[in-house]
């Protein structure tokens, strides 16, 4: 019998050996790469005594379609009562009431942190020259920011109210016709994101959390967020991390909390990968970094990604790319970024060894170069596969 995963008092998640989890299959390719993932997840769940129960879910064009709802309520409810999904890339639909419908599921499930892995896989075809260096994991703020949809358009009466108040009480001159949008930055918000990077750092052994902002001109919203960050570690963590500015750089076998402005961090993370390992950054820098991050690796084809809730147990797993629409349905692109986003959450499920096995045959998979377009057209000899192949190839290896 099938199973929910459920929480503890203590915060810790139950995991049985069978779990139900929802699942979103995506719109435009996820009819494709949904399929291959799962064929693989079952594989190497299987070979470790474990069994998912499968349990589908609609959101995007499919939910429209069938219900006449982009986002139906039942969606909600049962990502509330099972804890842990995962979901394909969703068509953001036009006029449908949602600015996005990935925003709008992190924003109702409140997920505050967007987890993004950035790894190289033995292999893959990258424009760097050394790949391997790469290996951090981003913890991207998921609520707050410019991305909290409060924008006001130029021209409307919203936004001419809007520009007048700000003369009139603070004396900001904004030009007529302006779009004006707001940049909201909490201390709440900013502590839970950055407790949850210094927590997974520390269960990770990672040497160092790096604090990523544009305070030296955004000071009330990215420098407070930097600055809450190193009073954490003085309030929470002292025992077991340090911040920079403490320890003159040698933090003395703690976990190193340093920061970094964003601008500069975008060429290093190039020039100089090993120096980072775990980013704490707010929503729109953690957007434009993952994405950066994710070519130096090998592209958003093979992207992980989840979206959690630390404190409540939810999490969405997901493909960090889109629908793809061109491709869709022709059993040709990747699965590697929803394969991945899978691993990701058989390792935040606990389940480590069925999660490295499915690495360790990716990676042989991509060694013996059977491999999907994407990755063909960069390697020299290699056989190009349908999307549904090249999963077949991966449980070959497990
Ligand atoms: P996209 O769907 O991510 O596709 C852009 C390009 O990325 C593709 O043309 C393809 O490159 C490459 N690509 C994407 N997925 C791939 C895969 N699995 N394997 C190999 N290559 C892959 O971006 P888009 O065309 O800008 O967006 C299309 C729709 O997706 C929009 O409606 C957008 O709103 C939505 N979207 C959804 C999400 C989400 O649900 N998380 C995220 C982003 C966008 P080549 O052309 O070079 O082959």
């Amino acid at each position: 019998m099938a199973e929910k995963i459920t929480m503890s008092a203590a915060g810790v998640l139950n995991v049985p050996d069978n779990p139900i989890i929802p699942f979103i299959e995506g719109d435009g390719i996820g009819v494709d790469i949904w399929p291959a993932a799962k064929l693989v997840l079952d594989a190497a769940a299987k070979k470790h005594g474990k069994n998912i129960e499968w349990k589908e879910v609609l959101a995007g064009q499919k939910a429209f379609d069938e219900t006449g709802d982009w986002l139906p309520d039942q969606t909600i409810t049962d990502f509330r009562e099972y804890l842990i999904g995962i979901k394909g890339p969703l068509t953001t639909p036009i006029g449908g009431g949602f600015r996005s419908l990935n925003v709008a599921l992190r924003q109702i499930l409140d997920l505050y942190v967007c987890l993004r892995p950035v790894r190289w896989f033995q292999g893959v075809p990258s424009p760097v020259k050394h790949p391997e260096l790469v290996d951090m994991v981003i913890f991207r703020e998921n609520t707050e920011d410019v991305y909290s949809g409060m924008e006001v358009e130029a021209g409307t009466p919203e936004a001419e109210k809007l520009r007048t108040y700000l003369m009139e009480n603070f004396g900001w001159e904004i030009r007529p016709m302006s779009g004006i949008g707001i940049k909201p930055i909490s201390k709440e918000g900013s502590e839970r994101l950055i407790r949850a990077s210094i927590k997974y750092a520390l269960d990770h052994h990672r040497e160092s959390v790096t604090i990523v902002h544009k305070g030296n001109i955004m000071k009330f919203t990215e420098g407070a967020f930097m600055k809450y960050g190193y009073q954490l570690v003085k309030d929470e963590f002292a025992d077991v991390a340090v911040g920079w500015d403490d320890c003159g750089g040698k933090p003395e076998g703690k976990l190193l909390v340093k920061d970094a402005i964003a601008d500069i961090t975008l060429q290093q993370v190039l020039t100089r990968p090993s120096e980072f390992s775990v980013i704490a950054t707010m929503n729109l820098n953690g957007d434009y970094l993952s994405d950066a991050l994710a070519a130096q690796v090998g592209g958003i084809g093979i992207a992980p990604g989840a979206n959690i809730n630390y404190v409540t147990g939810h999490g969405i797993f997901e493909a960090t790319h889109g629908t793809a629409p061109k491709y869709a349905g022709q059993d040709k692109v990747n699965p590697g970024s929803v394969l991945l986003s899978g691993v990701l959450m058989f390792e935040h499920l606990g389940w480590t060894d069925a999660a490295n096995d499915i690495v360790r045959a990716l990676e042989a998979t991509i060694a013996d170069k059977v491999v999907t377009y994407d990755f063909a057209r960069q390697m020299q000899g290699a056989t190009e596969v349908k999307c549904s192949e090249f999963a077949a190839a991966i449980v070959d290896h497990l």
